[in-house]
């Protein structure tokens, strides 16, 4: 089924609002067998709308449209739809009977600019509001079908989930289904290189790209179910996970966090962290995963040379090595581990500004690990502004914690054999 959304509001065109309609519902598509093949932003315009609709009705089977549904002058979604498809609008007296009562039920005064929420046309048929005053429309008409939703996006998805999903479920033929493989350490192109000769495919297809957790690479197979399309991914998957090995940290909508937690709860492990460059995001990105205090003792953000001293930190090495240098680091993660009462200690600090410090370029980070008995540090240099750099520490930092469970772990393995 070719698809294709209409995003319509002026906000999304002046870089106002981002488009987060459009992004849920190419999310949504694919295991309903819907192909969505354009999307279009256009601004609350009578002629650019008529136009974008006139165009869309040609190459598409369903087109799903968001916004310009309220009450105001400048909302004409359905004006324009009523023009474009040659029909009449007219008010449906049960549905202004509903919009009448949803004023009266919050002791509020109907304005009467809203009764255009109550007008539909003859090919449509509406679609319930529960959580706000716009019904939605969905037009069924010669060969293409338009569902109409309102702007806001909690709206957008209540009558997404609770009246469209179902409907197009029942209808779907294939299906897509996807399996994502999340990796750290290389890069893209090191990626592309060692699994080549599987991107060539069709279906099913794969695919590379980079997001703030790393690579991933994205196996998808279309097929008459999910059980068939699953079992088209599975050997594809083998072999890729075969080759990519240990740079593989987690799959699907797994975060590097849980993984993490996993391995720490399987050890009985704990962690301590004193971060600086990072400030907290480390801490921020560990305690959003449920159950983080698990594993997870504590953070101390010790950011100016005072609360790195207060971290017990020896002021000798912190003023003859500089806040930001490799054995400062290594001895802060000594410090995380004793003050928490931690099992293993980790320490950030580094340079995510714009000038130097101490003769540091910006984008320099040291990392260090420690159990007490084996320690890994590091020295990275990191492109990108100030929250890309501090993005990528904390990164790094889980990428290094992987690192160190899996040779303790290993480790471990090994003594008791
Ligand atoms: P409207 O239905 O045009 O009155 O939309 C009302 C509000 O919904 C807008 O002011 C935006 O804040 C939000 N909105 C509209 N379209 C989108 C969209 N495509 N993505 C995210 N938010 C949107
Ligand atoms: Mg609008």
């Amino acid at each position: 089924m070719k698809a294709e959304i209409i995003s319509v509001g002026t906000e999304l065109l002046l870089g106002e609002t981002i488009d987060t309609n459009s992004n849920f519902l190419a999310n949504e598509f694919p295991t309903l067998g819907i192909d969505l093949l354009w999307t279009t932003q256009v601004g609350d315009n009578f002629n650019r709308l008529e136009e974008i609709i006139r165009t869309a009705i040609q190459r598409s089977d369903i087109i799903f449209m968001t916004g310009g549904l309220g009450p105001t002058e400048d909302d004409i979604t359905r004006e324009t739809l009523a023009l474009a498809l040659n029909e009449t609008m007219i008010i449906d007296k049960d549905q202004e009977k509903k919009l009448r009562n949803f004023f009266a039920s919050r002791d509020r005064q109907f304005p009467e600019k809203n009764i255009k929420q109550a007008s539909i046309i003859k090919s449509a048929k509406f679609l319930d509001n529960p959580v706000g005053t716009a019904p939605g429309w969905w037009i069924k008409k010669n060969n293409f079908q338009i569902i109409l939703m309102p702007g806001p996006p909690s709206e957008m998805k209540t009558m997404w989930f609770g009246q469209i999903k179902e409907r197009l479920l029942n209808k779907s033929q294939d299906v897509l289904v996807k399996k994502i493989i999340k990796t750290s350490t290389l890069g893209e192109s090191n990626i592309n290189e060692m699994i080549e000769s599987f991107l060539h495919g069709e279906n099913p297809s794969v695919g590379i790209y980079v997001k703030k957790d790393g690579v991933s690479i994205r196996i998808a197979a279309k097929a008459k179910n999910q059980d068939i399309a699953y079992k088209m991914i599975k050997p594809i998957e083998m072999q890729i996970k075969d080759i990519l090995d240990t740079y593989i940290w987690g799959e699907d909508d797994q975060k590097f966090a849980q993984v993490i937690q996993k391995v720490m709860n399987q050890h009985d492990l704990t962690l301590g962290i004193i971060e600086s460059a990072s400030g907290g995001n480390l801490a921020n990105e560990i305690t959003n995963i449920e159950n983080s205090s698990s594993f997870f003792k504590g953070s101390l953000v010790a950011y100016q040379k005072d609360a790195k001293l207060f971290s017990g930190i020896s002021q000798e090495i912190l003023e003859s090595e500089g806040t930001v240098s490799l054995k400062t680091t290594s001895e802060l993660a000594k410090q995380a581990k004793q003050i928490f009462k931690a099992d293993i200690g980790l320490a950030i600090t580094g340079v995510a500004g714009i000038d130097t410090i101490e003769n540091k370029e910006s984008g320099t980070i040291f990392l260090s690990i420690t159990n007490g008995e084996k320690v890994i540090n590091k020295k990275l240099l990191l492109p990108g502004n100030r929250t890309q750099i501090k993005n990528r520490a904390v990164f790094l930092s889980f990428t290094l914690i992987k690192e160190f469970l899996d040779t303790i772990v290993i480790d471990a393995n090994h003594d008791s054999t």
